[in-house]
């Protein structure tokens, strides 16, 4: 049965880096009928931040990624969490010295500082002092609790490992170092806990971030010495931010709690990032997470890094929020709507429809409707467009016309409305555009507006679109 796991470290943010590669950890377990793990990277307490977990665990619910085993927490499950675990990861690294795959460093700081310094590498690598000690030797120092780490012993030679994505990849042993397995106040390093447990939990697809491709040979190492099964790799290209820099908490770049701020729907932001490295077989761009389960295939992807592109993401948002059900959607917008509109003679629900197809993110809502409240100061410029072939001449003498005949009205109603504006241009011999334009602008205020003419004229009512006629009238007029 194909397992994967998520396991990030809580460092306090979730990039949408982060986010994607937990979402095809979950796509390639679904779609094989698999299992999905959350497990939570722990152990390097220097890098802990408070909360952090909780921020895992409610961007992957709010994302709809959902895990399938762990510790049970009233009925639910919690991820596994690694500091928690009650693995002795010191007996793995014993049994590894056993097997002369491991062995005891007494190396302090200084000794370790010094060789270092003495050496021309820039990153020396630790050169294996302690590898020589006697049984003697580390008898003695553990009897006089000589503090101590374990270190991994990298063989001689090659290692190779075919990667799903970035095909066969072979270093010299002679560049790996003896790394640390377990530190010297007991706890595993992080590498070392990643291996034991994506062992202990039967992990069969390792899902990560191409950053990884350079510690895989050390895991392999370990995996061969314990005798156990490697399991398969799939590294993963990163997400950038543009040509050079990866997206990162450092450049201030977006998480995914930060998107949702912005008021783009978790189900369009999963949509996007699911194409961010990978492409369907078909040229399809909209998927459901159901539809992403049935279409998902590591075959489709890639090994170079795509860029976050915020303006492809909202328009993804954008074609969303236009399928989204009216009522969720009004609900969703009613509390933004009534902060935004400071009269109460305003349908919010008719004023919803018309948004409801024009915007890219629910943050666009404030400035779109801002309208409503009154006419902000405008260039009289506005009223000349080509297409409509408008002027500010044209537009003045349109809307002189067009006062009676509202003002005339009793049925203040669209089709009412759009009719007399229709048979008024066709009496003056006016295109459509040069009587519709003008009253559009006037009572907008605004280059573009969620609505025609006759429909702001009954969102406003016949009052206000009466006294905003009059005042576009006079403000061409002088
Ligand atoms: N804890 C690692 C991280 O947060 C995950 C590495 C892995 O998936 O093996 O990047």
């Amino acid at each position: 049965m194909v397992r994967t796991r998520f396991a990030p470290s809580p460092t306090g943010y979730m990039h949408i880096g982060n986010l994607r590669t937990a979402l095809y950890e979950y796509l390639i377990a679904r779609s094989n009928n698999g299992k999905f793990i959350l497990r939570i990277e722990d152990t390097d307490r220097e890098r802990y931040v408070d909360g952090a977990v909780d921020v895992i665990y409610k961007t992957l619910k709010t994302a709809g990624i959902s895990h399938d085993e762990g510790p049970d927490v009233g009925g639910d499950f919690g991820p596994y969490i690694q500091s928690e675990r009650k693995n002795n990861y010191i007996d793995y690294a014993k049994e590894l010295i056993e097997k002369g795959e491991a062995y005891y460093c007494f190396c302090t700081k200084e000794r370790l500082d010094e060789m270092r310094e003495n050496s021309d590498e820039t990153a020396a690598k630790y050169d294996r002092h302690c590898l020589s000690l006697s049984k003697e030797e580390i008898d003695e120092n553990l009897k006089n609790n000589v503090p101590f780490v374990i270190r991994q012993k990298i063989k001689e030679g090659k290692t190779s490992f075919n990667d799903e994505v970035y095909g066969t990849i072979t270093v010299d042993n002679s560049d790996i170092e003896d790394q640390i397995l377990i530190k010297s106040d007991f706890l595993p390093t992080y590498n070392f806990a990643n291996v034991i447990d994506d062992h202990l939990m039967g992990i069969t697809h390792v899902i990560r971030g191409s950053e990884y491709l350079s510690s895989t040979p050390k895991y392999n190492l370990l995996y061969e010495a314990f005798g156990w099964e490697i399991p398969t790799y799939i590294h993963v290209p990163p997400v950038m931010k543009n040509a050079t820099e990866k997206l990162s908490k450092r450049n201030g770049d977006a998480s995914f709690q930060d998107l949702i701020d912005k008021g783009y729907l978790p189900e369009a932001i999963i949509n996007y990032i699911a194409l961010l490295g990978w492409s369907p077989s078909d040229n399809k761009e909209i998927f459901t997470m159901d539809e992403l389960i049935q279409a998902f295939d590591v075959k489709g992807l890639s090994k170079s890094p795509s860029i976050f592109d915020i303006t492809k993401l909202t328009w993804m948002n954008g074609e969303y929020i236009k399928k989204l059900n009216f009522d969720k959607f009004f609900e969703m917008v009613y509390p933004i709507l009534k902060n935004a509109v400071k009269r109460d003679d305003i349908d919010l629900k008719i004023l919803a429809g018309y948004i409801k197809t024009r915007i890219g993110t629910l943050n666009e809502i404030s400035d779109m409707v801002d309208f409503v409240n009154d006419v902000k100061d405008y260039d009289n410029s506005l009223y000349v467009h080509k297409k409509m072939k408008t002027t500010e001449e044209i537009s003045l003498n349109s809307l002189k016309k067009i006062l009676p005949v509202l003002e005339s009205m009793n049925n203040f109603d669209n089709d009412t409305i759009y009719d007399s504006l229709v048979s008024l241009a066709r009496e003056n011999e006016l295109k459509n555009g040069q009587v519709l334009w003008p009253l559009r602008t006037a009572l907008s205020g605004q280059p573009t507006s969620p609505c025609g003419a006759s429909e702001l004229a009954v969102l406003l009512g016949k009052e206000d679109t009466l006294n905003r006629v009059r005042a576009a009238i006079n403000k061409l007029s002088v």
